[in-house]
């Protein structure tokens, strides 16, 4: 069993060799697809943690929305926190 990449807690991968992508189903974070590469290499970045924490969230959302994210590259990493964090602005507000 491997670890989660967002939230690192202990998740269930699906392999899909042809793609290169991983199907990932975590407590946490629900369920979401990410790139081999991507898994690889997104934890090197800067500022990861934080990165990581949003992207938690967001899968989760998209995960409960029955729209899973498919994450493929790095543009999709950026547009799904793009399209999250107006949301989590807005519950912030409604607090
Ligand atoms: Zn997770």
């Amino acid at each position: 069993m491997a670890n989660c990449v967002f939230c690192d807690s202990e998740a269930i991968f699906t392999d899909f060799p042809h793609v290169a992508m991983q199907k990932v189903q975590c407590g946490l974070c629900g369920e979401y697809q990410i790139a081999n590469q991507l898994l690889s290499h997104l934890p090197d970045q800067q500022d990861w943690a934080r990165t990581a924490e949003i992207l938690s969230k967001a899968a989760r959302a998209a995960s409960d929305a029955g729209t899973p994210l498919k994450l493929k590259s790095e543009p999709d990493v950026l547009t799904a926190i793009a399209r999250y964090l107006p949301k989590a602005a807005a519950e912030r507000e409604a607090e």
